[in-house]
């Protein structure tokens, strides 16, 4: 894989001279695959100043040219599917079957979304003798993580550029190389320069300098509570909005009425999919006490079914973890819950058989996880499933918000109606009902520490807006 050596500003590839690279590890082979620059604190001043220049321009197009321009990105995008994905694979880990469908099938499904939402979107609103006009807020500071290295990415600037803002995107250093496939793609269908920039590098370094940047009047943040919390930090010296998406801690509630091979079945693919390493990801299932040890006769018997491979290799679901870092947390969480008591159901820290080289790990589910434990607690990001048993509904709904997080759920019941009801109490930005499916026009968000605002549909488009009301 080509090493990257520029960045990308004011529409052209700027060479990152001096800048020492940034190696990309392919997690299965522990190899470097590829590089990129570390980017210092001028190369932000140089993406902010391009971003800077092309706002009012960008601005100042209609929506309908935004429109386009979306569009035939989400065409271009689609048409490099094979490469991205397997760019996305080898980079993160993911198996590329998962990353052709979800890691580059919704970025251009995101990409396509705005594309329809401008041509709905009313900018322009009445309010008795006000004339309410909504305005893009400016230059965005984009900063992302690795999980879903292009999504998270899309979920950003297609909806900051549908708004009429102008980016600049800091990447993941663990996972980068898919935006630079996203900066050629926008150079290749003519976005005018500096509406959208790339600058690569570590976080506390340039995603600082970006958050702390006078002339950057947004930044949208995606990746770990600790971070996002410094960040918001940092962007009140300028008082710059911030939008953060950060982790989670999500419980899947089966209730005593609910088909339980069925829900098992469903809870286990949301814990176990990308690795574990989704925000949303469902990693406490909380099952009456009555019927535990059938779920987890059924739990061992799933896991089963998730066979750990290489990204390319058929038949894998679960790959390797990204990075040698997310091995050994992982596997530290899982050692650190075996010894406060809990009990292996699937899975356990020992590598997977077979599997000496490469960041893998065994997708496990743990049972007789003690309450309020690091393991129940604290977002693990690998495939580990904490099972937990409760007596009465008020119960589940105690262990389901009992953590500092709120970000997903999922609920599981023979009635949706008591469902439904079921998913009101829980303190999170999402809950999936009865297995209802991933919409990318939803609000995307969290309550509590997983973060403020919202991705995704309108919802995200709001984001970037400044709201001005003329009296008329
Ligand atoms: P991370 O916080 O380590 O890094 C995320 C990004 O922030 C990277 O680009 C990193 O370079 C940058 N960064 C790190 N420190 C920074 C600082 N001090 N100032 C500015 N930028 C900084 O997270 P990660 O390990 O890349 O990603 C995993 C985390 O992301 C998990 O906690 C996961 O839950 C979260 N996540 C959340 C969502 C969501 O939508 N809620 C989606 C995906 C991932």
């Amino acid at each position: 894989m080509q090493a990257r050596e520029a960045f990308y500003l004011g529409g052209r590839w700027a060479p990152a001279r001096g800048r020492a690279p940034i190696p990309v590890i392919d997690p299965a082979t522990e190899q470097q695959v590829s590089s990129v620059p570390a980017g210092e604190a001028e190369d932000i001043d140089a993406a902010v100043a391009a971003a800077r220049s092309a706002f009012e321009a960008w601005a100042g197009r209609s929506p309908k040219d935004r429109a386009a321009l979306l569009a035939a990105a989400a065409d271009a995008l689609e048409a490099r599917t094979d490469e991205v994905a397997l760019t996305i694979s080898t980079e993160m880990g993911t198996p590329l079957g998962f990353s052709k469908a979800v890691q580059v099938g919704n970025p251009v499904r995101v990409l396509r979304s705005y594309a329809e939402i401008l041509a709905a979107y009313s900018f322009e609103e009445r309010i008795a003798n006000s004339l309410v006009v909504k305005e893009p807020i400016g230059v965005v500071g984009a900063i992302t993580p690795w999980n879903y290295p292009l999504h998270q990415v899309v979920a950003k600037v297609a909806a900051a550029l549908a708004a009429g803002c102008t980016v600049v995107l800091k990447p993941s250093e663990v996972a980068p190389l898919s935006a630079f496939a996203l900066a050629e793609i926008f150079d290749d269908i003519g976005l005018r320069a500096g509406v959208f920039n790339l600058v690569t590098g570590l976080g506390p370094l340039v995603g600082e300098a970006l958050v702390r940047h006078p002339d950057v009047d947004m930044v949208s943040f995606t990746g770990s509570t600790a971070a996002g919390k410094r960040v918001m930090a940092l962007a009140a010296e300028t008082v710059k909005k911030v939008s953060l998406e950060l982790g989670g801690k999500s419980a899947f509630v089966v209730l005593d009425d609910a088909d339980l091979p069925k829900a098992v079945k469903v809870g286990l693919a949301n814990c176990f999919i990308n690795g574990g390493q989704t925000c949303t990801a469902w990693t406490r299932m909380l099952v009456p006490a009555a019927r535990y040890e059938e779920a987890l006769d059924l739990l061992e018997a799933g896991a089963a079914k998730y066979p750990v491979g290489a990204p390319t290799e058929e038949g894998t679901r679960v790959g390797p973890l990204a990075n040698a870092r997310q091995y050994e947390k992982v596997v530290g969480y899982i050692e650190e819950a075996l010894a406060s008591g809990a009990t292996v159901v699937a899975g356990g820290p020992e590598r997977p058989e077979g599997r000496d080289t490469g960041y893998y790990v065994r997708p496990t589910v743990l049972a007789g996880v003690a309450p309020g434990s690091r393991v129940e607690q604290e977002e693990v990001f690998g495939p580990v499933l904490a099972v937990i048993p409760y007596d009465t509904e008020d119960d589940a709904v105690a262990i389901a918000n009992g953590t500092p997080y709120g970000l997903a759920g999922g609920v599981f019941s023979g009635d949706q109606e008591r469902a439904v009801r079921f998913a009101r109490r829980m303190r999170t930005g999402m809950v999936d009902v009865n297995g209802g499916r991933f919409n990318p026009l939803a609000p995307f968000g969290g309550y509590k520490q997983s973060g403020n605002g919202r991705e995704l549909g309108e919802y995200g488009l709001e984001e970037f807006l400044e709201v001005k009301s003329l009296q008329l």
